[in-house]
């Protein structure tokens, strides 16, 4: 039978595994593999047709000791507790592995973001940040926009906050992936799927794959898919496959991915693009195709589906979603594994800038954003790649290693006392 492995069952391994190679102390490990903090709350809102629900929500911090915890806000009527523990543990190595003062938090509420109106919605959010208003804060923890979240709903967790104080503007940064006219940085919404397609890119030269001959599948058109798609598309690379929710999309000539974000923005499902044919979202992940960027959700790659895939490079624009046994499986194909907490780092480091800059009332272009992202992007690809070659490593686990070992210093350097 299939192993089915959720994303804190494959947090947990990749880290117990990460500590073997590190000889990291029980004591250590022990504390990294709990969180400092589980916070499960119960909303209570009273939605715009004056229906009352009631919505189960949680925030995680797993880490700080590297600075406050940061993290997305997961809108999915399917996530649980022990996802949004899985995910802040993620996000501690991440935002230690791309370099920004920030530890690993996460938050999660349980409706379907599809299924609701704008109205509705804000309300959550506002009845979200009421509850979580004690737990969020620029040295506690600064959520972000992910699954089911936008730059709007961090427009509402600002105002939110402002207006429950009697102020304009919150004291400092306590939301990134804000509205542009809020306070939010340019280039923060693309920065995600831009640092995914940096990363291909850095992959494709490391392995003399010319990028304009490249075949690209992608496995969800949100914000990370739809972007990386499109920046792989401007680099020359075709798009052979595309999937949402809805279903697939293949055309072995190529998608053109202008026409289709016109297509999923005005006109319908992407599943019924005309100018492609259709196909499932399992078919996407095992195409012909030379580099596979799953950009939706976690655990879809599975041993059988990593037994099947053809791709050459896996950029992990989703966060997890690659289970051990599936890795292992891959490393055995000499598949070029990007890890999730490299590949779709570029959103985290942007977000930083959207801190310094709140912080210190800087206005940043979305030159001088790009730069900064790019050139982050591809010293610690380097790096990475580098460490993996040299301790003949996968690329995952050598940005474990690096990530964590991090971590490790930061705790031992603050010491064992309160
Ligand atoms: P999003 O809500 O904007 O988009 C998600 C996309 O995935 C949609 O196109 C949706 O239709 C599709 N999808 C959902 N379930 C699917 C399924 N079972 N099969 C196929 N497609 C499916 O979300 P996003 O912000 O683009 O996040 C996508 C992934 O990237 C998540 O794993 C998230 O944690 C990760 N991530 C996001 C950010 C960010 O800045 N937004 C940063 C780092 C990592």
């Amino acid at each position: 039978m299939e192993n089915v492995c959720g994303i804190l069952q494959t947090a947990k391994l990749n880290l117990e595994q990460t500590a073997v190679r590190l000889k990291i102390s029980d004591s250590i490990l022990n504390r990294l593999l709990e969180p400092k903090e589980k916070i499960e709350l119960t909303l209570n809102p009273t939605l715009s047709d004056g229906k009352h629900i009631q919505v189960k929500a949680f925030i995680v911090k797993h880490r700080d000791s590297l600075g406050p915890a940061k993290g997305g806000i997961r809108m999915s009527p399917t996530v649980t507790l022990e996802d949004i523990q899985g995910l802040s543990m993620e996000m501690t190595w991440k935002t230690s592995l791309i370099g920004v003062p920030f530890g690993g938090g996460k938050s999660g509420i349980q409706v379907d973001s599809s299924n609701i109106n704008i109205n509705d919605k804000e309300i959550i959010i506002r009845s979200f940040t009421r509850g979580a208003m004690r737990h969020i804060g620029p040295e506690i923890y600064v959520p972000a926009p992910d699954m089911g979240t936008n730059e709007a709903d961090m427009g509402h967790i600002r105002d939110c906050l402002a207006y429950s104080w009697g102020q304009s503007i919150t004291n400092g940064c306590y939301v990134t992936g804000k509205p542009i006219i809020l306070g939010g940085i340019v280039g923060r919404k693309e920065a995600t799927g831009r640092g995914v397609a940096y990363t291909v890119l850095a992959a494709c030269k490391k392995l003399g794959i010319d990028i304009k001959q490249a075949r690209v599948a992608v496995q969800g058109f949100g914000n990370v898919g739809s972007v990386a798609a499109a920046e792989l598309f401007d680099f020359g690379a075709n798009i052979v496959a595309v999937s949402d929710v809805t279903g697939g999309i293949m055309d072995n000539d190529g998608i053109d991915i202008k026409q289709l974000a016109v297509f999923t923005k005005n006109c319908g499902p992407l599943a019924s693009y005309p100018a492609a044919k259709q196909c499932s979202n399992a078919d996407v992940l095992t195409c012909d195709c030379d580099i596979l960027v799953p950009a939706a959700t976690q655990s879809v790659i599975t041993s059988d589906v990593a037994s099947r895939i053809k791709a050459k490079i896996i950029a992990e624009g989703a966060n997890s979603p690659t289970i051990p046994d599936a890795d292992e499986i891959l490393a055995q194909k000499n598949v070029f594994v990007i890890p999730d907490i490299l590949c779709n780092a570029g959103g985290v480091f942007v977000s930083y800038l959207e801190y310094t800059q709140e912080t210190q009332r800087e206005q940043m272009t979305l030159d001088q954003v790009n730069k900064r992202l790019s050139e982050r992007m591809n010293a610690r690809f380097e790096q990475v790649y580098d460490y993996s070659q040299n301790k003949k490593l996968t690329m995952r686990q050598a940005a474990m290693d690096i990530a964590v070992q991090r971590v490790v210093e930061a705790t031992q350097a603050l010491g064992v006392l309160p």
